[in-house]
């Protein structure tokens, strides 16, 4: 459809977890500009440098469009050299792929890699067809990188996902304490609420908690930097001392909460032998944890003096004392903030607990500016990896694999068979990896994500997987990324507001947009590509007979009609979608964005992770679930904001059976990987401002990449002389796991202690993910990306 006035709508943010709502000018069937969207909460009118580049992302010159398959002699060969192929000889070889193997070695030998980058709709889509299609649970989300500590933290303190509180908190807080998040650059537009808030309000008072000195320090009254992994100390520093000067909120306690003590011969509450959704969804039931008495409670914390906390940390006593003192005095309300730091922790799990900790014990939680708040990396990583599940454990709104009862209600949403969802955990994204390398799943396909340059330990324990002689690899991307060019198959990718979408952002809120401008060539979205996908497959030759056999009217229908057709999931009127373009719509004859949201819908209605209508959404800049009578959530889990707190409650924290919290008692441990006299130097990993993740749309800007065109290591001046180094030396950083060779800064936005280095790892060119290390959080199975021993060495 051609167009030739400039049009405006409306669309979520391609990058962060913040959400910014964004306005987007398309002419003549391309988007020409952006600007931040003035009618949206969150952000204002305002963008960040990337959101106001949003209108590059997708025209780089090495644009995908059409499926590149290794061929040689005219076939597909794992050894031979990309060539264009047709969608159908890149499904036909894909699906032959897939049925071999799944005829072969079973539904554990196929696997999935998606991400918090994808559209609600898409997660959802895949997570049908891997879970009931090919009943493999072997998909997992990128998010297992970025939030899956996050969540376990949720779950085993409150029993349910995602944060109580909302961006509102940061126009009522009076302190706001970052741990280890460098918001500056990473959530630029709340870190410009937060600077209006403490500029405009000369009591508060900003507390920055980091490995290094980054950006946040500019605004900070209290700077704390400290020894990589050392906040498991400080947090049980403050919470002894909110118990020894009687600053515990006594009545909220009583009413609220519980004391829960593990076994340390069984790692505080994780069995090595239960599987990751006990230890992690249903803690209590992994029997790891046991009642304690608020006096055992304090018992436990008498080692974590202030002097300890310093002799751990390198932070000195009298700092970690105002720190704990803002959070002891009963008038000052909170905000603690997070993200990477803690999350990519061998203990991330832990930290997030303890951070819940000693906002419990001080009942600053759930109202307006005490707010224990996760923040997010990816801009759904709410939205689609944890609400709608696609985690390698989890089904829609909090329900998991291994509980039957869970897995009955998807049946029964999906209109399946029973027995249809098996209940095994699926493998995680560390383990994927394991597994193609070691040739136990064969048939791989990634979606929306980077991995080969994202994963950890790349060159031992992701590579070689990708590139495994028995194992079919198929990456679906809009461009050429590292990833893609260890593929076997490249399906070419619509992005962005070249579909309809909907993301979920940090704060619970689900934004969504239209297609507002056509894919190039041959690229098609990743729903449209899961969903043609699966019509090359009958149930026939994927269910095992005893599930026919019992419901023999789904004996040769294709996947698509078990799991996306008029039948099974609702069909809306192509009409409706008159006003914008819909390919897929078009192409599939139903508004399927539509039936595919209001069947999701249906899991969390009535059980708390209320959303609204589906068009209700293309009317509002986002709604903040629980969506309960058209009113939005601002505050779970309290009387007056939460319509699932009852009158009189106060405080309910409905998502565990006796409306208590918990808190834990939980000690400091040691990291996996320490510096030592062969490799000096801690290796702290991150991002910058000006590009998102590992670059493959922010790179291809150009005034992005010339902002920030090449990663570096920023190194104390004095370690740099010690080694005969200064600024701009080509250096080899070197770890046990693998090398990188890369320039010296000094200077610059971060200040690096002592014996520390930092790297970004948004440059392709400069993979410091060959030098990171895989070790994984027991519980959450997160990776630890922020801190391993590496030495420095002229190149
Ligand atoms: Fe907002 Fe994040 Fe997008 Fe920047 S990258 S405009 S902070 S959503």
């Amino acid at each position: 459809r051609e167009r030739t006035e400039l049009q405006w709508n409306k669309a979520a943010c391609r990058f962060c977890g913040t959400g910014c709502s964004v306005m987007v000018a398309t002419r003549n069937g391309r988007v020409v500009a952006t600007h931040g969207d003035a009618e949206a909460e969150v952000n204002r009118g305002l963008n960040c440098v990337k959101g106001y580049f949003l209108s590059k992302i997708m025209y780089g010159a090495d644009r995908l469009t059409l499926p590149l398959l290794r061929k040689r002699n005219g076939v597909y060969d794992k050894t031979g050299d990309f060539e264009e192929v047709s969608w159908d000889e890149a499904f036909d070889v894909m699906a032959e792929k897939f049925k071999a193997t799944l005829r072969e070695k079973g539904p554990e030998a196929v696997g999935m890699f998606g991400s918090g980058q994808w559209t609600v709709w898409e997660g959802y889509a895949a997570s049908k067809l891997y879970k009931a299609g090919f009943r493999s649970n072997n998909i997992d989300p990128n998010a297992r990188h970025c939030m899956a500590s996050a969540v376990a933290g949720f779950i085993r303190t409150f029993g349910i996902d995602e944060p109580m509180g909302c961006y509102d908190d940061f126009e009522h807080a009076d302190a706001f304490v970052l741990w280890g998040a460098n918001m500056a650059e990473m959530h630029p537009i709340l870190w410009t609420r937060l600077t209006d808030r403490r500029l405009s309000a000369p009591h508060v008072r900003v507390a920055v908690l980091s490995t290094y000195h980054n950006r946040c320090y500019d605004l900070a009254d209290l700077e704390m930097t400290f020894t990589p992994q050392t906040d498991l100390a400080l947090l049980n520093a403050i919470a002894r001392h909110i118990i020894k000067t009687g600053k515990v909120n006594t009545d909220f306690v009583d009413k609220h909460v519980n004391f829960k003590r593990g076994n340390p011969d069984i790692g505080y509450g994780l069995r090595p032998e239960h599987p990751l959704e006990q230890a992690a969804e249903n803690p209590d039931a992994a029997g790891g944890f046991t009642d304690m008495t608020f006096e055992e409670f304090e018992e436990f914390l008498e080692p974590y003096t202030f002097e300890y906390a310093e002799e751990l940390s390198g932070v000195p006593a009298r700092r970690i004392e105002e720190l704990a003192e803002i959070y002891a005095d009963p008038d000052t309300k909170v905000m603690s903030l997070w993200t990477m730091g803690v999350n990519q922790h061998t203990r991330g799990v832990w930290v997030n607990n303890m951070i819940y900790n000693v906002h419990l014990l001080t009942g600053k939680i759930a109202e307006p500016g005490n707010s224990p708040f996760s923040l997010t990396g990816q801009p759904s990583a709410c939205g689609t990896a944890r609400e709608v599940g696609t985690f390698a454990h989890r089904l829609p709104a909090d329900l998991v694999v291994a509980n039957p009862e869970h897995r009955a209600t998807a049946e029964k949403i999906w209109k399946l068979p029973e027995g249809t969802v098996p209940g095994w955990v699926g493998a995680h994204a560390v383990l994927q990896n394991r597994k193609l390398k070691d040739g136990e799943i064969n048939a791989y396909w990634i979606q929306v994500n980077n991995n080969l340059q994202a994963a950890p330990n790349m060159l031992e324990e992701t590579y070689p997987g990708y590139r495994n002689p028995e194992n079919f690899i198929v990456v679906s991307d809009a461009y050429p990324t590292v990833t893609a060019q260890a593929a076997d198959l490249v399906l070419p990718t619509a992005m962005w507001v070249e579909k309809e979408g909907a993301y979920g952002n940090a704060e619970r809120r689900t934004q969504f947009w239209h297609e507002l401008a056509p894919a190039p060539g041959e690229a098609r979205s990743d729903l449209w590509q899961v969903m043609e996908f699966s019509k090359r497959f009958t149930t026939d030759e994927v269910w095992p007979a005893e599930i026919l056999d019992a419901a023999p009217e789904y004996r040769g229908k294709t996947l698509f009609e078990v799991l996306y057709a008029n039948g099974n999931v609702d069909a809306y009127d192509v009409a409706e979608t008159e006003e914008y373009p819909n390919h897929e719509s078009d192409h599939f004859g139903f508004y399927v964005q539509k039936g595919l949201f209001e069947e999701y819908a249906r899991f969390g209605r009535g059980h708390a992770h209320d959303l609204a209508d589906f068009d209700t959404y293309h009317q509002v800049r986002g709604l903040r679930w629980p969506v309960v009578d058209g009113q939005e959530t601002r505050w779970r889990f309290r009387e007056g904001y939460d319509p699932y707190v009852t009158e009189g409650a106060g405080w309910d924290f409905y998502g565990k059976p006796d409306g208590r919290a918990n808190i834990f008692a939980l000690p400091y441990e040691p990291p996996a990987e320490s510096p030592d006299d062969e490799y000096p130097f801690w290796l702290v990993t991150g991002r910058v401002l000006e590009h998102w993740h590992s670059g493959s749309m922010t790179d291809r800007v150009p005034e992005l990449h010339k902002a920030y065109p090449d990663a570096m290591v920023y190194m104390h001046p004095e370690d740099a002389a010690s080694l005969g180094l200064h600024r701009g030396s080509a250096v080899k950083l070197t770890s046990r796991r693998g090398d990188m060779l890369t320039r010296v800064e000094t200077r610059g936005r971060n200040r690096v202690p002592r014996g520390l280095i930092f790297v970004p790892w948004f440059d392709a060119n400069q993979l410091i993910n060959k030098l990171t290390l895989d070790a994984t959080d027991p519980i959450s199975k997160q990776t630890d990306f922020k801190k391993c021993a590496c030495k420095v060495e002229a190149a």
